[in-house]
C-alpha cells in the first residue's frame, strides 16, 4: 500500500495551504481533491490583508497578483442616509489592499504553489473512507481519477473537505458542537463596473440600508465586480422565482447601491444561498484534525473565511509537521492548534452572528460611525482587517459614548435607544468574558449573539466503493475492492449520527 507522512482532502484553500507548509518542512503530503480546477465554488471571493500575507506566505502572491485584480484601498461605509465613513487599511505586513479574485482563478494559483512546494496533488480524487488501526486514523479510501479504489496509509489525515466534510463524518465529528442560525439570505451577481480606472473600482464598498447590506467588490480581471445584496434570508427563494423582479426591487430599495453598479455591462445572472449557518466541529483527535470550513464555518457576511482557511491549513500544518514522527506528540499538538483556531476565531465568530441578525442598525454604532466620519485613518475597517477584535475597536467606553450621543441626538427616542443599547452590551460583555476564559469547545450559549432554531443535515452516508468502470489489471483491482467494501449505508433514520470508525486498514 502506498504510504505518506500526511493526506489531505481537499485542495482549495485549507488544503493547499497546509499542504505547502507541510512540503515546504519536508514532509510528504498527498492532496486528495474531488474536483478538478479550475472550477467554480459557491463564494464572493473578498480576501482581506491578512489572507493575502498568506497567500504571500505560500509564495503564489505574484500569481495572483497576475491575474489582474483590482486593488481596493479602503472602505466606504454608508449607515442610512447620512452617515458615510471612509477609510484606508491599516496594512497586515507588507500588504495594505484587499482582493476578490474570483474562486475558479484563485484555488488554481493556491494548488500550483503546493504543487511547487512539493506536495502530490491529485485532481478528480474522492476520498471514500478513513483507515483505522488501533483507534487511530491511519490513512483514507479513494476513488482515483482513472475510477480505481486505492487505498493510502498516512500519519496524518486532515480534512479540508468543506462544510459537507467527509472526513468529519467519518471521524465521528459531524455534528458541530456549537452553532449560530443564520437569518441573512445572500444574493449576487458579477457584472462589468462602469467605474473601472477610477477611485470607487479601489473601494470596497457597503451600505447599510433598513435590515439589508448591499457591497460592491472590484474583482478580477479588471473590470470584472461583484454586486451583493444581504437582507433577510427570505429575499433568496423571492430571488430564485423572479431573479430579474427581484433585483430590481433591490435597487429600487437601496438607491446607492444602484447608482454605484449603474450602467454596468456584461451583467451576469444571479447567485443566491440562505444555508450558511456557522459552527465549531470538533477540529482533533487520534491522528486526524479539520481544518477550514471542515472545522469552522461563521457567516460570509464578515468575509473571513478565505483568510481563516488559509490561516488554518498553514498553522495545522506546521503544528503537524513538527510532530509528525510520534503519534502522541502529534496528537497533542493538534489539540493545541485546535485551542489556538478557536481562541484565533471567536471574535470574528461572534461579530459574523451579530451581522446576521436581522434589524436596523443599532443606535450606538451608527453614532460611533458618525463621530468617525471624515478621520480617514483604519478604524471601523480593522474589524474586517482583523488587526483588531471587535471588542478592541469598540471598547466599552465608546459603545457607552454612542448610546449616549444617540439618545442626546434624538431626546424623544431615548428610552428605546436605552432599551436596545442594553442587551447589546450585555452580549459584549459576554463575549468578552468567554474570550477571557479561553474554555475548550465550549457549549455555553452566548445570548444576542447565537441565533437558537439552528440544525444540522443528516451525515453523508458511505458509499459503496466499487470502481466506475473496470481498468486495467482488473483481476487484482476486483480482488482489491473486493477486500476494501465497507458496510452497507446506515438506514436513513440513524443518518444524523456521525459514523463511527469502522474500515480498519487491510493487514
Ligand atoms: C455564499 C458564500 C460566500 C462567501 N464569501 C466569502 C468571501 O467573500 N470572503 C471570504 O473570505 N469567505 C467567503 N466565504 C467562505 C469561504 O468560501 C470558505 O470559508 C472557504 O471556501 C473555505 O475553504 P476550504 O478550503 O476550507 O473549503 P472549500 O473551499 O469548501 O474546499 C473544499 C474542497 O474539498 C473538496 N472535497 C470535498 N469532499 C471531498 C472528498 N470526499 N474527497 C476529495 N475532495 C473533497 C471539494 O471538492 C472542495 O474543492 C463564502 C462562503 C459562502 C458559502
Amino acid at each position: 500500500m502506498e504510504t505518506h507522512d500526511v493526506v489531505i482532502v481537499g485542495g482549495r484553500l485549507a488544503g493547499s495551504a497546509a499542504a505547502a507548509a507541510l512540503a515546504r518542512a519536508g514532509r510528504d503530503v498527498v492532496v486528495l481533491e474531488r474536483g478538478r480546477l479550475p472550477s467554480d465554488t459557491l463564494s464572493t471571493h473578498v480576501l482581506f490583508s491578512a489572507g493575502i500575507e498568506e497567500v504571500r506566505r505560500m509564495g503564489a502572491l505574484d500569481d495572483l497578483l497576475a491575474l489582474d485584480p483590482s486593488y481596493m484601498r479602503g472602505i466606504q461605509l454608508h449607515m442610512g442616509d447620512d452617515v458615510t465613513v471612509r477609510e484606508r487599511w491599516s496594512p497586515e505586513g507588507e500588504t495594505d489592499y484587499v482582493l476578490c479574485v474570483p474562486r475558479t482563478i484563485q484555488d488554481v494559483v493556491l494548488a500550483d504553489a503546493a504543487r511547487r512546494a512539493g506536495a502530490d496533488v491529485r485532481e478528480g480524487s474522492e476520498m471514500l473512507d478513513v483507515l483505522w488501526e488501533g483507534g487511530r486514523a491511519a490513512g483514507v479510501r479513494y476513488r482515483a481519477a482513472d475510477g480505481e479504489v486505492r487505498d493510502v496509509r498516512c500519519r496524518l489525515v486532515l480534512g479540508a473537505d468543506g462544510r459537507r466534510s467527509t472526513v468529519a463524518a467519518r471521524v465521528g465529528a459531524w455534528r458541530p458542537y456549537r452553532g449560530s442560525l443564520n437569518g441573512r439570505g445572500l444574493v449576487f451577481r458579477y457584472l462589468d463596473d462602469p467605474q473601472a480606472g477610477t477611485e470607487l473600482n479601489e473601494t470596497l464598498m457597503q451600505w447599510r440600508d433598513g435590515t439589508s447590506f448591499c457591497m460592491v467588490f472590484p474583482s478580477a480581471p479588471r473590470p470584472r465586480t461583484v454586486a451583493l445584496v444581504m437582507g433577510p434570508a427570505a429575499d433568496v427563494p423571492r430571488a430564485r422565482k423572479d431573479p430579474e423582479g427581484t433585483w430590481a426591487e433591490f435597487l429600487r430599495r437601496h438607491p446607492g447601491f444602484a447608482e454605484r453598479i449603474a450602467g454596468a455591462t456584461n451583467v451576469g445572472k444571479l447567485r443566491s444561498t440562505n444555508d450558511v449557518s456557522a459552527y465549531f466541529r470538533p477540529s482533533s483527535g487520534p491522528g486526524w484534525a479539520l481544518i477550514g470550513d471542515a472545522g469552522h464555518f461563521k457567516d460570509p457576511v464578515i468575509g473571513q473565511g478565505q483568510r481563516d482557511a488559509l490561516w488554518m491549513g498553514r498553522t495545522a500544518g506546521e503544528a503537524a509537521a513538527a510532530a509528525i514522527e510520534d503519534p502522541a506528540a502529534l496528537d497533542a499538538a493538534l489539540r493545541r492548534w485546535e485551542q489556538l483556531r478557536d481562541e484565533e476565531c471567536l471574535a470574528a465568530y461572534h461579530l459574523a452572528n451579530a451581522e446576521t441578525r436581522i434589524a436596523p442598525q443599532p443606535p450606538a454604532l451608527v453614532e460611533i460611525a458618525r463621530r468617525a466620519q471624515g478621520r480617514g485613518a483604519p478604524d471601523l475597517g480593522d474589524l474586517f482587517q482583523r488587526t483588531r477584535t471587535q471588542q478592541e475597536v469598540l471598547t466599552v467606553p465608546r459603545l457607552v459614548g454612542g448610546a449616549v450621543g444617540a439618545m442626546a441626538r434624538r431626546p424623544r427616542q431615548a428610552l428605546s435607544i436605552l432599551r436596545a443599547s442594553i442587551p447589546d452590551l450585555r452580549t459584549d460583555l459576554a463575549v468578552r468574558a468567554e474570550a477571557r476564559a479561553g474554555r475548550f469547545r465550549s457549549t455555553r450559549v452566548v445570548t444576542g449573539s447565537e441565533h437558537p432554531g439552528w440544525t444540522w443535515p443528516a451525515a453523508p452516508t458511505r458509499r459503496d466503493p466499487a470502481p466506475a468502470t473496470p481498468s486495467a489489471g482488473t483481476a487484482a483491482s476486483d480482488a482489491r475492492v473486493a477486500a476494501a467494501r465497507v458496510p452497507a449505508p446506515a438506514p436513513a433514520a440513524a443518518a444524523p449520527t456521525p459514523s463511527s470508525p469502522t474500515t480498519e486498514v487491510p493487514a
